[in-house]
């Protein structure tokens, strides 16, 4: 049900994706032997935030699309986390997945919804220490059971968008690894059913610390595809320094790998930071080209919080409203993410002049568009209008207008020639993300569609 479109160089003669977002540069992931990969084959390194658990009060208002947009915009996030809580009853307001699941989903699906607009990677995170127990029920419920349900749904909304990586279970809190791959072994096949291809994440023992039982008894191929395992490392923390990470070292040579958590601090997520081990563990994520996503946002009083309490929930924070981690992953991910020309996030009609405005209405518009199943417009100086895998726009003079898959390859020529106004393209193409590029004289822009 959604439309996107944007503008990724409007004045540009050359055709380039040099500045486009996120996802459009680096496209698809797919795991390839023990490396992630964009679309183009080459290593794909994300880096970005984490949120914190979605019931805490500390965190839960932050949960929305202007703070995605504000991490994308100002921070150079490529990647954000989305940590539902799942078996956690902290009290009224505060209770886990398996306790209030459509509230839940839906915080989820704010954070899913915004990134999508904004054109960059989300996980969507199981944020469980305790789900491969099935012999224990949840407030009733069977927790595999739970897990099948949430990923069904997510796979059905989301499977079709790169964007998307599922992580099936944030940090086991068992030792042993035998009594985790069965539940991973159970939840992929029920993703996979229904969304072939995209990233899936399998947390590891040890709250995904320790890789060597992993390493002994990797998930067959039956169940490996586009599956990389997890790595939580606490900078800060002695043991993650002297016997995780010489582990995860030594995994790497046959496990693909990625960092869905990680922080400057002690494990405990509070306590004195050692710059030094930081150091150490950032060196190696620079040199092995490993993802990662940062503990977390939230406006806590611990270290490993990015933020203070006058942090607004809509973004446009200043320095002064950062914590110590949030200064340095606000400065780590600016050194190190490209910044990209902002996208319009989608929206039902928005006049031309919004339309040069960055993402900030992304989720808006999406909300509307989900509740009519409407479609879902957007005008700009040709009155490119794609609705029902038709274009129409006004061309005047040669023109030429191509679909191309996100790497930028063309996919089919929809117009070659002479125009005069209006005119009217049918899209015939697989369904999935495409861009439109239109180029006539003394015009070039393109948007970017979801072809049903
Ligand atoms: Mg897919």
């Amino acid at each position: 049900m959604n439309t996107t479109t944007k503008i990724i160089a409007a004045t540009a003669l050359a055709f380039s994706l040099a500045q486009a977002a996120p996802i459009d540069d680096i496209g698809a992931l797919s795991v390839k032997g023990t490396q992630v990969v964009g679309a183009n084959g080459e290593p794909a390194q994300l880096r970005g935030m984490s949120f914190f658990w979605n019931i805490a009060e500390e965190a839960r208002d932050y949960w929305n699309a202007n703070v995605v947009n504000w991490l994308a915009e100002d921070w150079h996030a490529n990647l954000v986390r989305a940590a539902m809580a799942v078996e956690d009853n902290w009290g009224e307001g505060q209770k886990g997945y398996a306790y209030n699941q459509s509230g839940n989903q839906a915080m989820v699906e704010k954070v899913v919804d915004a990134a999508i607009a904004k054109g960059i990677y989300v996980i969507i995170d199981w944020h469980s220490h305790w789900t491969n127990d099935r012999s224990a029920k949840e407030n009733g419920k069977d927790r595999w059971q739970l897990a099948q349900e949430f990923f069904t749904a997510m796979a059905t909304k989301y499977g079709q968008y790169p964007n998307v990586i599922y992580e099936i279970y944030n940090e086991p809190g068992t030792d042993d690894w035998s009594q985790i791959k069965p539940y991973a072994e159970y939840i992929i096949p029920i993703i996979r059913a229904i969304d072939p291809d995209n990233l899936i994440l399998v947390g590891t023992p040890k709250h995904s610390g320790d890789l060597t039982p992993v390493v002994s008894s990797p998930l067959s191929s039956n169940y490996s595809s586009n599956v990389a395992y997890v790595f939580h490392f606490y900078a800060s923390e002695e043991w993650h320094l002297t016997n995780y990470l010489p582990a995860a070292k030594s995994a790497m040579n046959t496990l693909p790998l990625f960092i869905s958590e990680c922080g400057l601090t002690p494990a405990s997520g509070n306590g004195t930071i050692n710059y030094s081990m930081v150091n150490t563990f950032w060196d190696w994520l620079d040199q092995t080209k490993l993802s990662w996503a940062a503990w977390s946002i939230v406006n806590k009083d611990e270290t490993s919080a990015a933020l203070q309490k006058s942090a607004s929930a809509s973004g446009n924070w200043s320095e002064n409203d950062l914590r110590e981690s949030g200064k340095w992953f606000r400065n780590k991910l600016r050194e190190q993410n490209p910044e990209w020309t902002p996208i319009t996030g989608e929206g039902p009609k928005p006049s031309s002049s919004s339309s040069k405005q960055g993402g900030s209405s992304g989720s808006k518009g999406k909300d509307s568009s989900d509740k009519s199943s409407a479609i879902t417009e957007f005008h700009n100086a040709t009155g490119f209008h794609f609705t029902g895998n038709t274009i129409s726009v006004n061309l005047k003079g040669m023109s030429r207008v191509d679909l191309l898959d996100l790497q930028g390859r063309i996919i089919s020529t929809l117009w070659n020639g002479n125009a005069s106004g209006n005119t009217v393209l049918s899209v015939q193409a697989k369904p999935g993300l495409y861009l439109v590029r239109i180029q006539g004289a003394g015009f070039h822009e393109t948007h970017k569609v979801t072809v049903k």
